[in-house]
């Protein structure tokens, strides 16, 4: 083949075949945004994280990150207490004290987060304010900055978005006269982030920067020209964020799988007019061994059926590996929302026929699950074990997001998180 890549995935609008998006509204079962914190403090390594919350909040920080009670840790709750609530203490005069505090502490902290939770959005604690307040004492030392991980209304992967999203006017602006720049968007594990790197840089693409990146000193510089490509299908409140900043969204279908990710470059290589002689010579390898890695873990999952409920927002995506490249059919795929125009691509290469429901009403969700018998079903924690003890094989969801799983070299992993729980149930079987 000659020529420049284009795009493998059409990126526009719906295609007629997509399937249609059914709405449900009820009782959701989701986790809270405060769960972000676990991968983004790794991913930021000079950030703190000062959850304003409860003590349900700490114990559901500390027990998701129950690995790093050892290490020193880049999180902490400031507990919100009785006096807090009831108005006797002045709840700015005791956070402005445990800031001081941890700040005297910790010299190391160039970032600190102010999360907010349900708790500090009940009695009204403007975050934002105190974050200005007190970057007027710290700044350029440590710079202050606030989003909130509440579960009112949100979603567990909702904490990343609001993150991200608050970093993005911090982002230095490009100069008028810099070329085009590529923003990819959304958390990454490092070992990810890095394989990404090596690729861009054997298709000749070094225009690249990464939000969040790994130092919060070395947030890339953003303008008219930078073009973003989501890394991750939850960010719509960041996606905004850089838009009023003069980004523009370079769409994609996202880097989960052999042929999501070869698309995801194919979209970076359209837009830097890379030859498609180039492409093919670097993608040829990866994307062999990622075939190789699925073909064992196809034989396996191939023509197994799978439920899944809405809770991470990377269920589309999820879905269309799932079905394309290991052959399971879909049953139904729950997700919490669906941003018509960041999911368009992947919403092309679903099965036309695929039921797709945005929302949740728990209780008919179930019904539907119970009666369709499913192989599989991918859900939050806490549907997982009711859903087990009636004998139904489940894959926690926030597993996804916890393990590495974008990208050629992940394909198969990603593939095995699937596999895992029906040989696991294979082998208690006797
Ligand atoms: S933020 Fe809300 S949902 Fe999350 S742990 Fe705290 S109280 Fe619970």
């Amino acid at each position: 083949m000659s020529g420049v890549v284009e795009h493998l995935v059409p990126a526009t609008a719906v295609l007629p075949s997509a399937p249609s998006i059914r709405t449900e509204r009820g009782q959701r079962e989701v986790f809270c945004g405060l769960t972000g914190i676990i991968w983004l403090h790794r991913k930021i390594q000079d950030a703190f994280f000062l959850v304003v919350g409860s003590r349900t909040c700490a114990h559901l920080i500390q027990s998701a990150a129950g690995v790093m009670i050892f290490a020193e840790p880049r999180f902490a709750t400031a507990i919100i207490d009785d006096r807090d609530l009831s108005g006797i203490a002045d709840a700015n005069d005791e956070l402005d004290r445990v800031v001081n505090q941890l700040l005297a502490r910790r010299p190391d902290i160039r970032l600190l987060f102010l999360v907010g939770s349900c708790p500090s959005e009940v009695i009204k604690l403007d975050l934002s304010r105190a974050a200005l307040r007190l970057s007027r004492s710290f700044e350029p030392q440590v710079r202050i900055r606030s989003w909130s991980g509440s579960g009112i209304e949100t979603t567990f992967t909702q904490g990343e978005d609001a993150c991200l999203a608050s970093l993005v006017p911090d982002m230095p602006s490009l100069p008028a006269e810099a070329p085009t720049s590529l923003l990819i968007v959304g958390s990454l594990a490092d070992v990810v982030e890095d394989q990404f790197r090596r690729l861009f840089d054997a298709l000749g693409i070094d225009n690249v920067g990464f939000l969040p990146p790994r130092n919060s000193q070395e947030l890339p510089a953003i303008g008219p020209q930078t073009r973003y490509l989501l890394a991750q299908p939850f960010l719509a409140d960041c996606a905004r964020a850089l838009e009023q900043r003069g980004a523009q969204h370079l769409p994609s279908a996202f880097p989960l799988g052999a042929e999501g990710t070869m698309a995801w470059f194919a979209a970076a290589a359209a837009l830097f007019a890379v030859p498609q002689e180039r492409f093919d010579a670097v993608m040829a390898a990866p994307t062999a061994r990622a075939r190789a890695a699925l073909q064992p873990l196809r034989e396996q999952l191939s023509g197994v059926s799978i439920f899944f409920f809405p809770d991470s927002q990377l269920e589309l995506p999820l879905a269309r590996f799932l079905s394309r490249e290991l052959d399971m059919r879909l049953l139904e795929v729950g997700t919490p929302y669906v941003h018509r125009s960041h999911m368009a691509p992947e919403l092309a290469l679903l099965p036309a026929d695929t039921v797709i429901t945005e929302g949740q009403h728990v209780d008919n969700q179930l019904d539907r699950c119970r009666a369709s018998k499913p192989g599989l079903v991918v859900c939050g924690l806490g549907l997982a074990n009711p859903l087990e003890a009636e004998g139904i094989a489940t894959k926690w969801s926030i597993e996804l997001v916890f393990t590495p799983i974008q990208g050629f070299e992940q394909a198969g992993d990603l593939a095995e998180l699937f596999a895992r729980p029906l040989t696991r149930r294979n082998r208690l079987v006797v």
